[in-house]
């Protein structure tokens, strides 16, 4: 039985967020693991019933992606890599406690899935985990949909995969995860031989830390051992088929030596990756990623027929496939309407999930039937492409223009040492200042109010006093603690992206285009589909009324460029670093009035700087220079007394360092509490301008007392200079309670307050 054309995975959320829902109130004990499985199993047969209605009808076309929270925590579970503290919990209760944590158990870390903004929750293990096939899930969930009917096709996260993502655990922190391979491929094996035992005639695997240079461990190294792992594997007899696919980027350096292991399919991303120059790969199926998995837009189809018959020259037997998973898109197209007259035109240059999976069924007839049989087909995908090219908005001349006209001084401020010392007599701060990083929690009036705006209930004055009210409340509050620099606290934003696509022309924001973010938690990302600018406020009256209650300096907050597009379904027609540079032209309008309204602090976040950081090592360079040159681009005009900050998280910076200091903002906050200041080491020598390392973890509800805080605070005084040293919280706080965010806030200036006295 031939592999046939199909996608690398389904989103898992269900179209009205089924999942979300059984999760959520299964974890608040509203509904029994009964009637959280029973949940669970009709959303998994809604599924394959859907995907058999849009014509992936033959045996092993539909993948079963399922998950309760995450496929790489599932791959743990499976290999039996559970960590020991979760011993005394049972199955599911464990595997919760993993993902999430409880009282008594700290959940695994969890991390961003490659330059995408899917997290992941962090495998631990070491020399003494019992690796052995431990949860069936797979093969229970094989066996459901076979007797419903459905002959899917398993998908797990390859073994090389799974130990290349994991970490060492709190005994032995410097283990290398990889040297357990042969225990795992053990577990594998278990895996297969009960899945053939089933009746399953396919399974896939996942590999993508294939395409990656961005680990610890090499891409040569990871090649080296999956060809060995994947020969063994393909040597047993008891066993289904094996697809070894390698989403998200570039596989060519290793597309040989995994022909070569005798699995029956590779899968390849043939937007992101080539196949290498003259390849061969006969006797194998290539399922070739041709339909984008992790965007909106409808796929050139010709284009994608020029592909498929240049991936036939490798003289394998060619089916049609996604770059990846198809969770990174919402479900579906149908129901969502723009406002006229974008509506026409929108409709027909996207496509979400359920759409490119019609793409594929008819790529596959065009491969089975030669590309005449879908002419219609390929003319109406060109068509639109045309339509797009010069409709309304795709290209506004006064953009281009701007763009066309930038000169490297736009991007460049004046000496950073003078600016420093400028600032320093403007602003009259303490050594060690203290300020947070933009977000207040937010109260359940304010939410009340958001929910009876959205209805109609409440007036656009009305709601406008709420804000204030929530303003006036952060304001009082900050100054009563006694820190230095204030915020507004972000009170008039649902999301930091959200809310500046709304404001902004080239966008268009979906009404239930849902995609997951991590287990239950979902975002709705804004299409950014054409040029980019400013009509109106980006919000600053906000931050100008915050302003005038208070004479310590209220810092001003934007979300950088990079992030909007990081958080986005940005356009692809045109260069991102094109992209970026027309939404820092709108910032950079937004920083002048924050500015003439008499702003004299300005927090530009980048917090997906490091996210996006191509996997291909080759093309970092590339990135790293237009995103910070749209930084600086959205940065540079200010006065040289006005100071800029920027904040980063999400971890792993010591790679992108350099880039970092390169964006020459006056101030970074970045997070670093978790790692206990590890980042500082590298800071060293890089950084001539203030920084200010979290100190106050936000991740969790823990309060840290003033004795934890000065010691971290000592901690990066072994790094920074105290006149270089700010004293801040590692995030904001929007999922911060007010009375763990109070008394953590107390305690950060006094610990401040402690370390000044003491120097
Ligand atoms: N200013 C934002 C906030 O405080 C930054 C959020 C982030 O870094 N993710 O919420
Ligand atoms: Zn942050």
């Amino acid at each position: 039985m031939t592999l046939p054309s199909t996608i690398l995975g389904y989103p898992r959320i269900g179209a009205n967020r089924e999942l979300k829902r059984a999760l959520e109130s299964f974890w608040a004990a509203k509904t029994t693991r009964e009637e959280f499985l029973d949940a669970t199993r009709s959303l998994r047969l809604a599924n394959y019933a859907r995907l058999t209605e849009l014509g992936l009808t033959e045996p092993a076309a539909i993948p079963d992606t399922h998950t309760y929270y995450d496929q790489v925590l599932d791959a743990a579970f499976l290999a039996g890599i559970i960590p020991a503290r979760f011993a005394d919990l049972d199955g599911l209760d464990a595997y919760f406690a993993a993902a999430r944590g409880d009282a008594s158990h700290p959940a695994n870390e969890m991390t961003k899935w490659f330059d995408t903004n899917y997290h992941y929750i962090v495998p631990e293990i070491d020399s003494t985990t019992a690796v052995a096939y431990t949860d069936r899930q797979v093969v229970a969930r094989y066996t459901e949909a076979a007797e419903a009917g459905y002959t899917v096709r398993p998908v797990v996260v390859g073994p090389v995969t799974l130990l290349a993502l994991a970490k060492g655990t709190e005994r032995e922190p410097d283990f290398d995860p990889l040297t357990r391979i042969d225990d795992v491929a053990v577990a594998y094996a278990a895996l297969l031989a009960e899945l053939q035992g089933a009746g399953a005639p396919w399974v896939q695997f996942d590999e993508p830390t294939l395409a990656t240079d961005n680990l610890p461990a090499s891409r040569a190294r990871l090649t080296e051992i999956a060809a060995r792992v994947y020969s063994q594997l393909a040597s047993l007899e008891s066993r289904p088929q094996i697809f070894l696919a390698v989403p998200y980027g570039d596989s060519s350096a290793s597309f040989e030596a995994l022909a070569a292991t005798g699995v029956e399919a590779i899968g390849v991303d043939l937007d992101r990756g080539s196949l290498p120059e003259g390849a061969r790969a006969e006797g194998v199926t290539l399922a070739a990623g041709v339909v984008d998995g992790r965007n909106i837009w409808r796929t050139d189809l010709r284009e994608a027929a020029d592909k498929l018959e240049r991936a036939r020259a490798t003289g394998a037997r060619v089916v049609a496939s996604t770059t990846t998973s198809l969770q990174h898109v919402p479900h579906t197209l149908e129901g969502e309407v723009w406002d006229e007259p974008l509506n026409a035109n929108l409709h027909a240059w996207l496509a979400f999930a359920d759409e490119k999976v019609a793409e594929i069924v008819t790529l596959d007839r065009g491969l089975r039937e030669g590309w005449d049989a879908i002419d219609a087909d390929i003319a109406a995908s060109t068509a639109a492409f045309e339509q797009r090219a010069s409709a309304d908005g795709v290209t506004v001349a006064s953009v281009r223009e701007r763009t066309a006209a930038l000169r490297p001084e736009d991007r460049r401020r004046g000496d950073a040492v003078l600016r420093r010392s400028l600032q320093r007599a403007r602003l009259d701060l303490p050594l060690l200042p203290t300020t947070t990083i933009g977000s207040f929690p937010q109260r359940s009036e304010l939410r009340v109010a958001r929910a009876k705006r959205r209805s109609g209930e409440l007036d656009e004055a009305g709601y406008r006093e709420v804000l204030k009210n929530e303003i006036r409340h952060v304001i009082e509050l900050q100054e009563e603690i006694g820190l230095d620099v204030l915020v507004h606290g972000e009170a008039e934003r649902n999301d930091m992206v959200q809310y500046f696509a709304e404001l902004l022309e080239g966008f268009a924001v979906t009404h239930n285009g849902w995609v997951q973010s991590y287990g239950s938690r979902c975002t709705r990302p804004s299409i950014l589909w054409g040029d980019v600018y400013r009509t109106r406020s980006l919000g600053g009256e906000w931050i100008e009324y915050a302003q005038s209650l208070t004479s310590k300096p209220v810092k001003g907050m934007l979300t950088g460029p990079v992030t909007i597009i990081a958080w986005s379904f940005p356009r692809r027609d045109i260069p991102l670093g094109e992209v970026a540079d027309q939404l820092a032209l709108a910032l950079r309008d937004e920083v002048a009035d924050l500015e003439a309204k008499g702003i004299t602090v300005i927090q530009v976040d980048e917090p997906a700087l490091r996210e996006l950081l191509p996997l291909d090592e080759a093309r970092h360079e590339d990135y790293l220079g237009w995103s910070v040159g749209a930084f600086r681009l959205a940065t540079s005009g200010v006065r040289e007394d006005t100071q800029i900050h920027t904040h980063l998280c999400y971890s792993e910076f010591n790679q992108i360092i350099g880039a970092i200091a390169a964006l020459d903002a006056d101030v970074t906050s970045v997070e670093a509490a978790r790692s206990r200041m590890e980042l500082l080491e590298s800071v060293e020598g890089t950084f001539t301008n203030d920084i200010g390392p979290g100190v106050w973890d936000i991740h969790s509800p823990r309060v840290p007392d003033t004795a934890e805080l000065t010691d971290l605070i000592s901690a990066a005084l072994r790094n920074v200079a105290a006149d270089h040293l700010w004293v801040n919280p590692d995030c904001g706080l929007k999922t911060r309670a007010y009375a763990e965010t109070e008394q953590s806030l107390r305690n950060l200036v006094d610990a401040a307050q402690s370390v000044r006295e003491r120097l």
